[in-house]
């Protein structure tokens, strides 16, 4: 496999994440309203979680970047949007009704926990276990043979659960694009290379999940199925490798330096690839899987072909030739660049004695960019402070905190990664001008109300080109 990693040697060694950083997290995101155990009133429900009003937010700018990047910048990718129940026929064509399995080993000693056989050797050394021995990583009972246990959801369409009637939730989002290549090709008029797209929900009955929502049930994807001539597909792969881990660092800020390409061996590779990179970050538990970017060959659209009857043939009007693609894939998950931006942006530090909790995201990243802080609740304050927020609100994304001391409320958005606070005090009143102060250095300048959107957009410019420089290795945090 040709090397598309160039940059690593760029940059410096990653830093281990501090091995707590997942407790310290759930706890930040439960209490701030990032993330909620899923209906946590009747006790919560294993690797299914739901998403605050921050959580939401920050979901929502990691799409719309993705969005931005795959779709809105270029001119050779279509968006679908396919259903997550399919015709069943979809996953014995796809190889998923007989491959999308994972070995599963049973502890026959105390604890009688249930194991994904190939993560065993992992879970033992995660807790500090001779990961040498095949037995139980929680109890070291004796472990059953392994057997193939199939990941997907089943479900009936109609009022009658007989077989005829069984049908899967999705696994993943990319049959709904294989399906459609023809529809779309028709539509759009295209011509190779170009892509479809999807954003959406998948369900996988994973045997072992977990690392809070790294590896759910319920998960959030976002995949692109390139489609090309037979050939080009191996420098398409490359050229997708690199964009793609570009995007981690140029739109999200993740550190360079944590994140690697790491290619898949042959015993590796899935029943579909000829070659599969996985974008991954250095996580609290080890290196894992971000995205993974794979050349699907013309596996899909040929099984698809097959099963279906139908034609899904290319033809180049130029050579006058008919073909069945080739394909390039992105695959990533939400859930993961989620935990991943957590993880990266989290830093603490002492200040006059105090620890400060800071998220470092990236400025367009963050669930707000600007909080507006009354310095107290007297009703002239929240008056001035609601027309401040007018001034600012439509451009940039605000939140209005009027409870606390303005000391826990600065806290608090270091805490959910707020870039810049504006405050307003008792002189605003008279001399019509606002504190901003900056997250990262925690820097104050007072601005007039006339110059305040200008400020803002500099002092975010300021905090993009700083969160570049992070992203990038080139400066120390902050
Ligand atoms: P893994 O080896 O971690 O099980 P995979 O190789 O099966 O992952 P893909 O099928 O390549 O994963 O899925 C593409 C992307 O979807 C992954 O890189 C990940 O970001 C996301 N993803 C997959 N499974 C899950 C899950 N159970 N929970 C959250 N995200 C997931």
């Amino acid at each position: 496999m040709t090397a598309v990693d160039p940059a690593q040697s760029s940059v410096p060694p990653p830093v281990p994440p501090p091995p707590d950083i997942l407790e310290r997290l759930v706890s930040l995101c439960k209490q701030r309203g990032f993330v909620f155990p899923s209906s946590e009133i009747y006790g919560g429900i294993n690797a299914l979680y739901d998403y605050g009003p921050l959580g939401t937010r920050l979901r929502r700018n990691i799409r719309n970047a993705w969005w931005r990047r795959m779709i809105d910048l270029r001119d050779d990718v279509e968006a679908v949007e396919s259903s997550i129940i399919m015709n069943p026929n979809v996953w014995v064509a796809s190889g998923h009704v007989q491959n999308f399995t994972d070995p599963l080993v049973d502890c026959t000693g105390k604890c009688r926990k249930r194991w994904r056989a190939d993560h065993v050797e992992a879970e033992r050394r995660a807790r500090g276990k001779d990961p040498a021995q095949v037995l139980c990583p929680e109890c070291d009972g004796a472990l059953t043979e392994a057997r193939q246990f199939n990941l997907m959801f089943k479900t009936f369409l109609g009022p009658v659960e007989e077989a005829a009637a069984q049908v899967y939730l999705r696994p993943e989002t990319a049959q709904g694009m294989f399906v459609n290549f023809g529809n779309v090709l028709n539509a759009t008029r295209r011509r190779l290379p170009f892509g479809i797209a999807q954003q959406g929900r998948s369900f996988r009955n994973e045997i072992s999940p977990g690392n809070f929502v790294f590896r759910l049930r319920e998960f959030e994807q976002m995949e692109m199925e390139y489609f090309c001539e037979p050939g080009s597909d191996r420098e398409l792969l490359d050229y997708w490798c690199k964009e793609r881990l570009d995007w981690f660092v140029e739109d999200l800020g993740v550190r360079r330096a944590q994140l690697r390409l790491r290619a898949h061996d042959a015993e590796e590779l899935s029943h579909y690839s000829s070659g599969t990179y996985d974008v991954e970050y250095l996580f609290p538990f080890g290196w894992g899987e971000l995205e993974g970017i794979a050349d699907r060959t013309d596996f899909d659209l040929k099984q698809h072909a097959q099963h279906s009857g139908k034609d899904l043939a290319y033809f180049d009007p130029t050579t006058n030739q008919r073909f069945l693609p080739y394909v390039v894939e992105t695959a990533v998950g939400v859930d993961r660049i989620f935990i991943t931006m957590l993880i990266d942006a989290y830093d603490e530090e002492e200040v006059r004695g105090e620890k400060r909790v800071v998220l470092r995201l990236h400025p367009d990243m963050a669930p707000y960019q600007v909080a507006v802080l009354p310095l107290s609740k007297k009703p002239e304050l929240s008056a001035k402070a609601r027309e401040v927020q007018g001034l600012i609100r439509g451009q940039l994304a605000t939140e209005y905190d009027e409870t606390q001391s303005i000391g826990r409320r600065y806290r608090r958005q270091d805490e959910i990664g707020t870039p810049l606070a504006v405050t307003v005090d008792f002189d605003t009143l008279q001399d019509q001008a606002v504190t901003i102060r900056e997250r990262d250095g925690m820097t104050q300048v007072r601005v007039p109300l006339t110059e305040l959107a200008a400020a803002l957009g500099e002092q975010l410019d300021v905090m993009r080109r700083r969160a570049a420089e992070r992203a990038a290795g080139r400066a120390s945090a902050g």
